[in-house]
């Protein structure tokens, strides 16, 4: 889903909160003021009014949209499981015959965007199982739910503004229906992105994220090729890093050319030595410093352009490897005690109390954590890798 850059996605067990009766009733009828200068500050900026009265009349507030943002993961997911879940064998069959079924396509798309097959049908896969799950809600409806609600208000009533500039285009129908937060189509794109990205690939006048392939590929590779896309590179690759790697090197902040990494002791993943190319590339340990290792490329960057998450980007780099019948990772997978969130909240809780300041625990392992996590991981004369886990809450006991 493009521009959910907000959206924290690492739900697995996920806990909903469910809003009383009285709350409901106060959010509606703030709701319905609110819908009616939203109305009149649409109608201002050119919304037709036409298109005014056919999405905006009779709505409320959909419930389930306000649940769905309010949840909390009970446990982070871990990498592996992450990745289980996203590639199994038959979604990367599905995604083989796709790819053939609709070669002559991507080949087109190839030639016009640089952007190779493999990589669309990944994100197609992971996005909605190849179009499987677009999304059941009314797309204006839990817009104008979410861009009521305090939490995000200029963002979704943005997103809300756009989609109706869309629908007044006549790009999409009035009733769409697209994800609870409004990712519309084969790709989930938010209504920004499409308004941004979007391209008619068929050439029959209109943008179709639902119906035509042409259009979701080339809107799809187009966004790729705006964001800094680079054709004929790949996104990275499993690699194995040496005994005492120094951990400071980990981490998208630093990029080095593929011949320093190789001086450091960086190999593939079967030991050989790393391809000779004139290309930056940095590396990342998605599960610390003993799961797997990856050296990642420019176009790595790229995809968390689409999807501001590092399991997300390998997920879709090691899926189109996949579909090109590449092997699967070769790091032994380690069984990992997911950290649940009251854990995540007392390790920064005791990283706090300890002196390193990691900020208002949140239980979410941002930036400041790793470092905090980090210096008392040298402190204590450890990997430091920055990683929290089960583990290290014992440690800071
Ligand atoms: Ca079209």
């Amino acid at each position: 889903m493009i521009d959910k850059k907000r959206f924290f996605k690492a739900a697995m067990v996920a806990g909903s909160v469910l809003l009383s009766t009285q709350a409901m009733a106060e959010t509606q009828e703030t709701y319905q003021s609110w819908l009616n200068n939203f109305k009149v500050a649409a109608a201002k900026s050119g919304i037709s009014a036409k298109t005014l009265e056919a999405t905006l009349t009779g709505l409320e507030p959909n419930q389930r949209v306000l649940e769905l943002d309010r949840r909390q993961p009970e446990f982070s997911l871990t990498f592996w499981k992450y990745i289980n879940n996203s590639i199994s064998e038959k979604r990367i069959k599905r995604g083989r015959d796709l790819l053939k079924k609709h070669a002559k396509l991507f080949e087109q798309v190839h030639k016009k965007y640089g952007v190779q097959p493999r990589f669309l049908v990944a994100f197609w896969g992971l996005e909605t199982n190849f179009g499987d799950y677009t999304g059941v809600f009314p797309l204006i409806q839990s817009l104008t739910t979410l861009a009521h609600d305090e939490r995000r208000r200029e963002f979704f009533t943005k997103q809300l503004m756009t989609a109706l500039e869309i629908m007044d285009d006549g790009h999409i129908p009035y009733d769409v229906k697209a994800s609870w937060a409004g990712a519309m189509g084969y790709c989930q794109f938010m209504p920004t992105t499409y308004k941004a990205y979007a391209v008619d690939g068929d050439g029959d006048g209109k943008r179709d994220m639902w119906q035509s392939l042409p259009d979701v590929f080339h809107s799809a590779a187009n966004f790729l090729s705006q964001s800094g896309w680079q054709p004929g590179e790949t996104w990275g690759r499993e690699v194995k890093i040496p005994k005492g790697f120094n951990l400071d090197l980990a981490g998208l902040g630093i990029k080095k050319n593929l011949a320093d990494w190789a001086k450091l002791g960086v190999v593939k993943v079967d030991g050989k030595a790393l391809p000779v190319a004139d290309m930056k590339a940095s590396v990342i340990l998605p599960a610390g410093y003993k799961g797997p290792a990856f050296l990642v490329y420019e176009n790595f960057r790229t995809i968390l352009d689409w999807n501001r998450s590092n399991f997300y980007a390998i997920a879709v780099g090691h899926l189109a490897d996949r579909l090109v019948w590449k092997g699967p990772l070769q790091t032994p997978q380690i069984k990992e005690t997911p950290l649940s969130r009251g854990q995540a909240l007392l390790i920064q809780q005791r990283l706090n109390e300890k002196g390193y300041d990691v900020g208002k625990p949140d239980g979410i392992a941002g930036s400041r954590t790793r470092k905090g996590i980090k210096a008392f991981q040298k402190s204590m004369g450890i990997p430091a890798d920055g990683y929290p886990s089960v583990e290290l809450l014992e440690l800071l006991k």
